[in-house]
């Protein structure tokens, strides 16, 4: 994909999958177009977490064995790295909107400032509008009949679909696209050459 902005892919581990309960635990993140790429699990409070899952979601990332003993008490850092990854990228990812919503609850500060009694949205949604969702590229590129998940993908680009954390599915998804990328790229190519 020859853009000029960055591609970011995104993953976000969660306690559940609705955006208005439920939130990240753990987040991925690569830049397709430097190729740099961060993890970090967000501060949050485990007994909240846990008290607020869905307990199918925290079976699949794993969030017991995995996360609850490791939670920093300040994630200021990455986070600030992570914001910054985002800002003016295409934020890509297997079905991405969800992501998206994560990261907005994320980052979104969660009081309102309140300016002359008014209250002032300083919060900026700093990605691009457009968003790229795996699903609906690998679709397109390999004229498939429905939308792919990311397990379907894997298989057909035979890419490792890893083991659910988020940096294993940042991995396999980032994957997925760069072999797409480049099967676009040739196919480019080859219609140059046909024409010329
Ligand atoms: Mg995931």
């Amino acid at each position: 994909m020859n853009s000029t902005r960055h591609i970011v892919v995104v993953d976000t581990e969660t306690n559940g999958l609705d955006p208005r309960r439920h939130q990240a635990v753990e987040v991925a993140w690569w830049n397709l177009t430097t190729n740099e790429r961060g993890m970090f699990i967000p501060t949050h409070n485990v007994s909240e977490v846990l008290a607020n899952a869905d307990v199918k979601a925290l079976q699949i990332n794993r969030y017991v064995d995995r996360i609850a003993d490791q939670v920093p008490s300040v994630d200021s850092h990455e986070r600030g790295k992570f914001a910054q990854q985002l800002d003016g990228c295409t934020l890509a990812g297997s079905n991405p909107a969800f992501d998206a919503a994560m990261v907005e609850k994320l980052l979104r500060p969660r009081h309102t400032l309140q300016i002359n009694g008014k209250p002032v949205t300083t919060w900026r949604q700093p990605w691009h509008h457009r968003m790229l969702d795996l699903s609906n590229y690998a679709a397109g590129m390999l004229a498939l009949n429905d939308l792919p998940g990311l397990a379907k993908v894997c298989e057909l680009l035979d890419v490792d679909p890893g083991d659910h954390t988020a940096e294993a599915d940042v991995t396999a998804t980032g994957e997925c696209f760069n072999k797409l990328f480049a099967r676009a790229a040739s196919e480019r190519e080859l219609t140059v050459a046909e024409l010329s």
